[in-house]
């Protein structure tokens, strides 16, 4: 984990937010690396849920909406979590992720009164993870929706307009537009990538749990009777889409949620081994007709489908496949985190398959002083970068310096253009994972590079 967040900051991936101002808890930026990979991961999904299918499209929803929808999807009553504080030294903590450490099973989902007698009967065993005292306030259970003052200028903010806490709600709202603007028939889904809100009570793990995030959710509309069918599809694909990413299979697991909230049929978590154990990536979840008869009830407008060849009405149950972008980026990270050894010395190089490497080629003049180098190397740069991107040109320090730093920021291929370049026209092109070098006429170079 340290290593990773050391490499991250060091190399431009992931700063901590406002850190010149001591740090902006739950809120991380990305620097020039991690907005390459950022991209690169969002691109992929968009691929494999959108580009790759003819039965989803997508939509970007906007960050606020009329707060009505937040209280018929339920958030602003159940979108809650446990928070204890302690009485000595005032930080607060999840009642339930305590718990949980203790080996205590708890969850979010569990009323005030049910947590508060768990946490009760287990105080002797709680001690608080800050200070290690034993002095607890009752558990009070906090909503997590962000509140703004949009278009409020009455300053009391009573009727405060919420940032949203979840993509899809974008989504559910607008399932007759889209059905009504396309020729979608059911079973079909909608895609969106964008960014979602919580008050998280203690963010922690890095990118793993934020309180500024971005999601990657598709909502999959079906008749109620093939909801299952579709579930088990999605399930399927989901977890080839993330090998296809490049994440080691052992490193991923299923867990089928306990606990399931009222309306749900059934949940899945695709897990990713953290450096603190397995814990969620993403979900796959089956929602049955909650959301649209929600909404139905919520803006008095039925939000059913009408099957022409059956002749009959129903609300499209759904299911949906959600993810976090922050999540998928560390989890890539780590799986990608490399050490072996090379020319004697101990190597990092992360190890990211070539389409989501933040750059995909390097070139080098062998030497910096040796203007002719310089210039073919500038030469060669110039036409990769017509055709790859991003590629980047650097001459400074010896050249096996320059290959560590791009082995270190995932770099698949570097070029380096040396003496015989200038008789014969060829290149060195080094490959990242076994350092081997072979010479590539510099003609074939960049279909060499093309993915
Ligand atoms: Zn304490």
């Amino acid at each position: 984990m340290e290593k990773i967040v050391s490499l991250a900051k060091r190399r431009g991936f992931v700063y901590q937010s406002s850190e010149i101002y001591g740090g902006f808890a739950g809120v991380y930026d990305f620097g020039p690396m991690g907005v390459e990979l950022e991209r690169n991961l969002k691109e992929q999904w968009w691929k494999k849920m959108v580009y790759e299918r003819d039965d989803i499209v997508g939509l970007d929803s906007a960050i606020f909406m009329d707060p009505k929808i937040w209280e018929a999807s339920g958030h602003t009553k159940g979108f809650s979590d446990p928070l204890v504080e302690c009485r000595k030294c005032h930080k607060r903590f999840r009642a339930d992720k305590i718990l949980e450490e203790i080996g205590v099973p708890a969850d979010e989902k569990m009323s005030e009164d049910e947590i508060n007698k768990i946490f009760g009967e287990n105080k002797d065993k709680i001690k608080c993870p800050e200070c290690g005292k034993q002095n607890f306030t009752k558990v009070r259970k906090f909503n997590l929706l962000v509140k703004s003052n949009l278009g409020d200028f009455t300053n009391d903010n009573s009727k405060p307009v919420y940032l949203r806490g979840e993509t899809c709600q974008g989504i559910y709202v607008n399932f007759k537009n889209v059905l009504d603007s396309t020729r979608l028939k059911i079973p079909f889904g909608i895609a969106q990538i964008g960014k979602a809100f919580r008050n998280e009570i203690s963010p922690r793990q890095f990118l793993f749990r934020g309180r500024e995030f971005e999601q990657m959710e598709m909502q999959y509309f079906t008749r109620p009777e093939d909801e299952m069918k579709e579930f088990e599809k999605l399930r399927e694909y989901r977890w080839s889409a993330l090998l296809e990413l490049g994440i080691s299979e052992k490193n991923l697991s299923w867990k089928r949620h306990e606990n399931l909230v009222f309306y749900a049929k059934d949940a899945y978590d695709i897990e990713y081994n953290f450096p603190w154990g397995f814990d969620e990536l993403e979900g796959v979840h089956a929602r049955g007709d909650y959301d649209l008869t929600q909404h139905s009830k919520g803006c008095g407008k039925q939000l059913d489908y009408y099957d022409q060849e059956k002749n009959e009405k129903f609300i499209p149950h759904i299911i949906e496949s959600s993810g976090g972008v922050g999540r998928l980026f560390f989890a890539i990270m780590l799986d990608a985190y490399t050490e072996d050894e090379m020319s004697g010395e101990t190597r990092v190089f992360l190890k990211f398959r070539p389409e989501i490497a933040p750059i995909k080629a390097a070139v080098f003049p062998l030497l910096k002083n040796k203007p002719e180098l310089v210039a073919k190397a500038k030469e060669v740069y110039e036409m990769i970068k017509k055709e790859i991107h991003p590629v980047v040109f650097d001459d400074n320090g010896n050249i096996g310096k320059r290959y560590r730093r791009q082995d270190e920021v995932g770099t698949p291929y570097c070029v380096t253009i040396d003496f015989d370049t200038m008789e014969d026209d060829t290149a060195t092109l080094r490959n990242r994972d076994t350092g081997k070098q072979e010479r590539v006429n510099i003609k074939e170079i960049i279909s060499r590079l093309k993915i």
